[in-house]
């Protein structure tokens, strides 16, 4: 008897390899009918911000290319999930729908319900893991409970197998008879109107392919002194994996095989320290997404209740706000970190902290202003790891900087980009700033401004606050919190 085709939806897997959806879609025989769906409101309240949709742009055109290389091609939609698959069922005369699972709420809640209503209509609905080593639902602590700390979270996941690579050995995927109606990528209107993404190009190359090259050119070539190079964000010292990981481009389980592999050249596994760190670095987006998935209220809400009453500085007209999104705080760590994220939609993680704790304690912002434009801004936004950074810096989450720890921006500066590579990359109107002044420019006597060609106020502000009495009107709103208690 001939074998109905299946449907593969992709999601947050945009790859063929290591894909547990597609590697069981082939073995159940029958055409494969590739298929991603564009369901903004299958998102909740967190619809794709502007720099991932760039992102998934590319990543689909990279995902259809590949397909075609395979005999197949990827077809596109629009609209809710539900009611496409609906229709694609209908037109492709498909028995059966696979795909990988995702664990942001609002996802889990709608495939809770496109599942159950396909499966009552008689197709064979199933869900794969290919996003994490270790799903969140599969963790419990001692008590039976999530765990909140990562060390213990992560020393218990190293006591586990680690899931193997999945294979996909298909050279051609049987196509169905006659392919379902589709639009091109272009019509679902990704890329901007206005060109803020030309930095983009230069700094990315989405898709699988682009996916595997880094990594492999990060274990041959940085991962050694990754311990070393990866708080210092002037230096290609880190794996910049991250939009990658987010779009499944590559998997967890992927870069366990790769490291094995490089492990078993060099007669030990992990193959160095460096690795080591960098495999550990993946396990805390693995702990994000278990906190995401068992505390689902995290991404609007602090996961450690009382911070719920934190008194907030107010922010009349969101000057404040506005400058330090724009990169024109005046402290050059903070704004080389904010205008790296506009221009090329990442920051290095170093820095990520450093303008977090700032717009948080500095300024007293809401961490919630900051994890929305981070939202909108970062190719590796990430429901999961985003809240996770946010609450960790804003000192509300789990396994938290404290609260009372203010990142002190020069000392930042100073420490990890001692020679400036960073800020003169991306403040360039300090570029002839002498190292001695160049993470406090208002600390120079003018002479050395003028020499430079900075002039405070004109061309680089002032500092929008003054760090102590920052510091100090941080520290007081967070001993009212406690004192409230
Ligand atoms: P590497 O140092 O090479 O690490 C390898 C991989 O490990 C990363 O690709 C990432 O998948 C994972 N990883 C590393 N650090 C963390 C971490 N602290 N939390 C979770 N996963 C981690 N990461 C995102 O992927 N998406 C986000 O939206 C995001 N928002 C953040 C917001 C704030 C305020 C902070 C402080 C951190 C955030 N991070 C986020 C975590 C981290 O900054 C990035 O994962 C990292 O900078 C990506 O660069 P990389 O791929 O070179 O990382």
């Amino acid at each position: 008897m001939k074998v109905s085709s299946t449907i593969i939806w992709f999601r947050q897997d945009l790859r063929l390899q290591d894909n547990a959806a597609l590697q069981a879609a082939l073995e159940r025989g029958g055409a494969v009918v590739p298929v991603y769906i564009l369901d903004e409101e299958g998102e909740g309240r967190w619809p794709m911000g502007g720099a991932s949709r760039w992102w998934l742009h590319q990543s689909l055109k990279a995902l259809d290319a590949s397909l075609k290389e395979r005999g197949s091609r990827l077809v596109v939609a629009q609209g809710k999930s539900l009611e496409v698959l609906r229709k694609l069922v209908k037109e492709t005369g498909a028995g059966a729908v696979y795909w990988n699972r995702r664990y942001e709420p609002a996802v889990i809640a709608r495939d809770k319900v496109v599942k159950a209503s396909l499966a009552e209509h008689g197709l064979e609905v199933k869900s794969f893991n290919s996003a994490l080593l270790n799903e969140p639902h599969t963790i419990v602590n001692k008590a039976g409970g999530p765990f909140q700390v990562f060390t213990p979270y992560w020393r218990h996941c190293l006591s586990l197998e680690t899931a193997e690579e999945v294979v996909v050995k298909a050279k051609t995927f049987p196509a169905p008879e006659r392919w379902p109606e589709s639009v091109e990528i272009e019509a679902l209107a990704l890329l901007p109107t206005i060109p803020w993404d030309a930095g983009f190009y230069a700094a990315w190359t989405p898709g699988e392919a682009g996916a595997k090259k880094r990594l492999g050119y990060f274990l041959k070539k940085l991962a050694a002194d990754y311990g070393e190079q990866r708080d210092l964000p002037g230096v290609d010292g880190v794996s910049r994996l991250s939009p990658h990981l987010h779009f499944g481009e590559i998997g967890p389980r992927q870069i366990w095989a790769a490291a094995r592999a490089q492990g078993k050249e060099s007669g030990v596994f992990p193959a160095n320290a460096g690795v080591q760190t960098f495999l550990k670095e993946v396990g805390w987006r693995e702990f994000a997404h278990h906190l995401l998935y068992h505390f689902p209220k995290t991404p609007v809400q602090p996961l450690r209740e009382e911070f719920a009453e934190f008194p907030w500085a107010s922010d009349p007209g969101g000057k404040k706000l506005k400058a330090w999104k724009r990169g024109l705080t005046g402290y050059p760590i903070v704004d080389a970190g904010m205008r790296q994220l506009w221009a090329t939609g990442w920051m290095h993680n170093r820095v990520r902290m450093v303008v977090a704790s700032f717009l948080v304690k500095h300024l007293r912002l809401s961490w919630t202003h900051g994890a929305e434009w981070f939202w909108d801004t970062l190719v590796d936004a990430d429901l999961a790891s985003n809240t996770l950074g946010w609450q960790w810096s804003a000192g509300c989450g789990a396994d938290a900087a404290p609260y009372f720890r203010v990142f002190a921006p020069v000392l930042q500066g100073v420490k990890f980009d001692g020679g400036g590579e960073y800020v003169r990359q991306w403040v360039p109107e300090l570029a002839k700033m002498p190292d001695a002044f160049l993470h406090a420019p208002w600390e120079a006597p003018e002479e050395v401004r003028l020499k430079a060609g900075v002039r405070l106020g004109e061309n680089y502000p002032a500092p929008v606050v003054d760090h102590k009495t920052a510091r100090d009107a941080a520290l007081e709103a967070f001993k009212a919190l406690k004192a409230e208690r």
